[in-house]
């Protein structure tokens, strides 16, 4: 049997200011080594997303500037791309996508970008402040740590039906008052970090890939993919 897994790199020429591309490259080293072809392209601006063509959507992080232009167009694709969530499509969310992916963003200037409302949290702004720096957090359902490193100005309130991804031991994650970072909803995993963040936590890139086969391939004997061991957080 051979497996492949195609990935959306959403708004990936504008949304890949602090090298959040290299999560696709992790994506696409992991697959291989667990036997599945991997390939990916970019949907951008005025594109229409296909839910059907996707296993993987990935949203990276970006400026104010380019979110502003996106919180616009990505109202045409918010049908699709909150049934593909529905439908328990693997999405790996960064910062400014994750926030895109809720309610609503307020940038540094006050104005407020419109996301999709797929997820229920919402971000609001700081007060002439950004979060900088290195971040640990906990995952306590599986017992694993992630590191990275994040740059927001946005805080963000998780909703309904959201878990984080981990529970803050260093830094501020999503908001700096609750020790949470991130989300997960479904087969969704957003973050703060950049880093990419599947490059230094191999073993979410792992969730992701299993998630996305599990889908795709509901009567497979995954066995030889989910033994393939990655590394720790480092
Ligand atoms: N512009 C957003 C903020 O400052 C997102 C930043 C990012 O993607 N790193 O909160």
């Amino acid at each position: 049997m051979s497996y492949s897994l195609k990935v959306c790199h959403l708004y990936g020429d504008l949304m890949n200011t602090y090298g959040d591309i290299g999560n696709i490259l992790v994506l696409k080293h992991l697959a291989n080594q667990m036997g599945v072809d991997l390939d990916s392209e970019v949907i951008s601006l005025d594109q229409e997303f296909e839910a059907d063509k996707y296993d993987i959507v990935i949203f990276g992080g970006g400026q104010d500037f380019e979110q502003s232009i996106i919180s616009k167009d990505i109202q045409s694709k918010k049908e699709a791309l909150t049934n593909f969530i529905e439908d328990d499509g693997s999405v790996v969310a960064i910062c400014g996508g994750y926030q895109l992916l809720g309610h609503y963003y307020i940038g540094a200037n006050g104005e407020k970008l419109q996301g999709i409302s797929a997820l229920d949290h919402y971000t609001e702004k700081q007060h002439d402040n950004r979060f900088i720096g290195d971040v640990l957090i906990e995952n306590k359902e599986t017992g694993e740590k992630y590191r990275g490193f994040e740059n927001h100005q946005g805080i963000t309130f998780l909703g309904k039906d959201e878990r984080p991804l981990g529970n803050v031991i260093e830094g501020y994650g999503n908001n700096g008052q609750d020790k949470t970072e991130g989300a997960i909803y479904k087969n969704v995993y957003c973050t703060y970090f950049h880093g990419p963040i599947l490059a230094r936590n191999n073993q979410i890139a792992k969730h992701v890939l299993m998630n996305a086969l599990k889908r795709k391939y509901p009567d497979a004997d995954l066995s030889t993919q989910d033994a393939v061991s990655v590394s720790e957080t480092f």
